[in-house]
């Protein structure tokens, strides 16, 4: 009689699952809102994407809250920015205990797997509170050219769970690509007139971004990332600015903004604040729009001549 009874139900549950295909089939939760935009970007309708590090947050400062255990031990598919950036999932992931969402398990994807890597500093993981670049630079996904492997991975991780809807994830994968490249050309026209323009940044997030469009990013106002500057260290980068002609100071959206502020005054230069992550500031809601953004403030800061 049970057992006739949980037949019913999976036949209805079945028959439901596949009179609406576009049903999310797989429950994925991202560290970060830029990898959730690329497993939304390949996952379409299929997944549902949570992200641990609200889009408001600084991931430097973020520590995780009472329901991300569940949200972890709940995944079908955990997606981490990896190199040391979301070092504190590792403790989440050991507490939850489950073999599939442990490196090397069937649902965990370090999304940094394949992308070939700037400033790497050896082999041994460093993880000193705060995202620490002990590895090589995290910031990876500020290069365009970096979704096409990134989002590689996650057709292969989702295609584990849901095998059937492997060509769908493939065909949206392919179909962002090309928007991406399409959008990136654009981007790269809007920014050559400015190829080989200095800048100084706040934190050290923008490598990946500035060799692909061709900016140099000579120093940091922070000495160290997670450190404050010393009044000794702005007087250096005040004396440096001024012999490489520095065209602008880049502050990211959650860093204190005192000290950027004042060294663009010294300068005489602009204070440009551009989004280092999907969501970090208004209109950069998804990948597309974090780099439109990023792309048309640095176009109208430099396009303005120099006072
Ligand atoms: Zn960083």
């Amino acid at each position: 009689m049970r057992a006739g009874l949980f037949g019913l139900v999976l036949a209805a549950m079945v028959a439901v699952v596949a009179a609406a295909p576009a049903l999310a089939v797989v429950r994925v939760v991202a560290t970060t809102t830029d990898m959730a935009a690329l497993v939304a970007a390949v996952g379409g309708d299929l997944v549902s994407v949570e992200t641990l590090i609200p889009p408001a947050t600084d991931p430097e400062a973020f520590e995780p809250r009472p329901g991300d255990l569940d949200r972890v031990r709940h995944a079908n598919l955990l997606v981490r920015v990896g190199l040391g950036y979301d070092f504190w999932l590792d403790p989440l992931i050991h507490r939850v205990g489950d073999k599939r969402l442990m490196r090397g398990g069937t649902a965990y994807l370090d999304a940094s797997a394949g992308v070939p890597l700037l400033e790497i500093r050896g082999q041994s993981v460093v993880s000193e509170g705060g995202h620490a670049h002990g590895v090589a630079n995290p910031h990876y996904w500020l290069d365009p050219e970096n979704a096409a492997i990134v989002t590689a991975g996650i057709v292969e991780a989702l295609a584990r769970f849901a095998p059937a809807e492997r060509d769908r994830f493939v065909a949206n994968r392919e179909r962002f690509l090309a928007q991406l490249d399409a959008r990136l050309q654009r981007w790269r026209e809007s920014l050559a007139p400015f190829a080989g323009v200095k800048f100084i940044a706040y934190h050290n997030s923008w490598p990946y971004f500035a060799r692909r469009f061709r900016l140099d990013v000579i120093d940091f106002v922070e000495p160290r990332p997670g450190v404050a500057p010393s009044p000794a260290h702005l007087a250096h980068l005040i004396a440096q600015g001024r012999k490489a002609q520095v065209r602008a100071i880049v502050h990211e959206p959650y860093e204190p903004d005192d000290q950027s502020r004042l060294l663009a005054e010294k300068l005489g230069v602009p204070f440009v604040r551009l989004a280092t992550s999907v969501g970090s500031l208004p209109h950069t809601e998804d990948y597309f729009a974090l780099f439109e953004f990023n792309a048309a403030m640095l176009a109208r800061v430099l396009g303005t001549p120099r006072q």
